[in-house]
């Protein structure tokens, strides 16, 4: 029996209660809760600044966001993603009718591989969904290259990817459209929320009217929606924890940084993707555990459960290995070696602000085989 406090692979970040209560005093007072509400208006502001991108569409949770970015664009047919991903990714294409063609991955990012995804292209294919797996960005010039040159949209998810920069500026303004998660386990939490971020002004109208079941005012529906609202309760929060997201994010890099470090020397441990000079937001921690490590990465993920470390192995299994997904051509582990490969290595060891630094050694001597 191992009495430590148990550690689990992240941890929400919640503001001081106290700061909530003027929020939620405002709600009560004017009596509205939700429907584009102050709070929703004021958090798309805010994020828009924020992120540094010019139109963004808030939602009840991502996973509406993802269909209803694929509704605003009308992609039917073939879409080419990730098999390397959350089930998500794949589900909002089956919501819509559409059929999912796997391509294998990077080596060494993780993310789809350019070079796969224009072997997947059939007449088909309208689109293309990329994953910047743990905020790690896509080779987004080269999507964009083969997206322009066989003119499929680009949708991209990046649940993980709130905040992170590429080359130039926000790599949320790349593609078409980009979905983000402010579930309770992202790196910026609404309890449960999401948003599509749009390049313009009509798009953004298009998805606004899709998300509240196609009214365009009380007496005009122009489409089948959904009903994908974020709340006010959830965009109040939202504004607050905006307040406290830098703060957030620089204890996530102090817990990245010892990480490395520490796992620097011990043989068979490949920490995944230094971010380096890019702006990343320290989403997860990835380790592939590799044949000359002592133990395989099940072995090694039973050994931290036994000190009570709940590490995970995001992302395993692969999308394409559940059952609505087994049958497709695509989603055979021949066509998929790298992704296959990766989901039998990886494991995502514990990152959130309140880590402490005690906890963090707990999991650094485990795998260094010093406990
Ligand atoms: C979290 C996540 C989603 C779904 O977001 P929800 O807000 O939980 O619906 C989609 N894709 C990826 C890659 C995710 O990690």
């Amino acid at each position: 029996m191992n009495n430590d406090k148990p550690i689990y692979v992240t941890q929400p970040y919640l503001p001081p209660l106290e700061e909530l209560i003027p929020y939620f005093e405002k709600i009560w007072d004017n009596k509205i809760l939700t429907n584009g509400g102050p709070f929703h208006q004021q958090l798309e502001k805010a994020l828009c600044e924020y992120l540094g991108v010019e139109h963004i569409a808030l939602f009840a949770n991502g996973t509406l966001a993802l269909v209803t970015a694929l509704q605003a664009l009308r992609i039917t047919g073939e879409v080419i993603t990730t098999p390397y991903s959350f089930v998500a990714t794949a589900h909002s294409l089956l919501w819509n009718g559409i059929k999912p063609v796997f391509a294998d991955i990077d080596p060494n990012t993780l993310n789809l591989d350019p070079s796969k995804i224009e072997a997947a292209i059939t007449p088909q294919t309208t689109a293309i969904m990329p994953v910047h797996v743990y905020g790690h960005p896509c080779d987004v010039d080269a999507i964009q290259k083969i997206a322009d040159n066989y003119n499929l949209r680009v949708i991209y998810d990046a649940a993980h990817a709130f905040g992170v920069k590429c080359h130039c500026g926000s790599v949320l303004n790349h593609g078409d459209l980009s979905v983000l998660s402010f579930h309770a386990t992202k790196v910026f939490n609404t309890f449960e929320g999401g948003a599509i971020i749009c390049p313009d002004a009509k798009t953004k109208q298009r998805i606004d009217h899709l998300k509240n079941f196609g009214f365009v005012d009380e007496v005009t529906v122009v489409a089948p929606g959904i009903n994908g609202k974020m709340s006010e309760l959830n965009a109040a929060i939202g504004l607050l924890q905006l307040q406290h997201i830098d703060e957030a994010l620089k204890h996530r890099q102090e817990i990245d940084a010892h990480y490395r470090e520490a796992l620097a020397n011990v043989k068979g441990i490949r920490c995944v993707n230094d971010a380096g000079e890019q702006a990343a937001n320290y989403a997860y921690f990835p380790i592939m555990v590799e044949d000359t490590y002592p133990l395989n990465r099940d072995e090694l993920y039973l050994k931290l459960r036994e000190h009570n470390i709940f590490a995970r192995r995001y992302f395993y299994p692969l999308i394409s290995e559940f059952p609505m997904y087994r049958g497709l051509r695509s989603a055979t582990s021949d066509n998929l070696p790298i992704a296959s490969k990766a989901a039998q290595q990886v494991i995502c060891l514990p990152i959130y602000p309140n880590l402490s630094h005690h906890e963090q050694q707990r999991i650094i001597n485990v795998i260094a085989g010093e406990k």
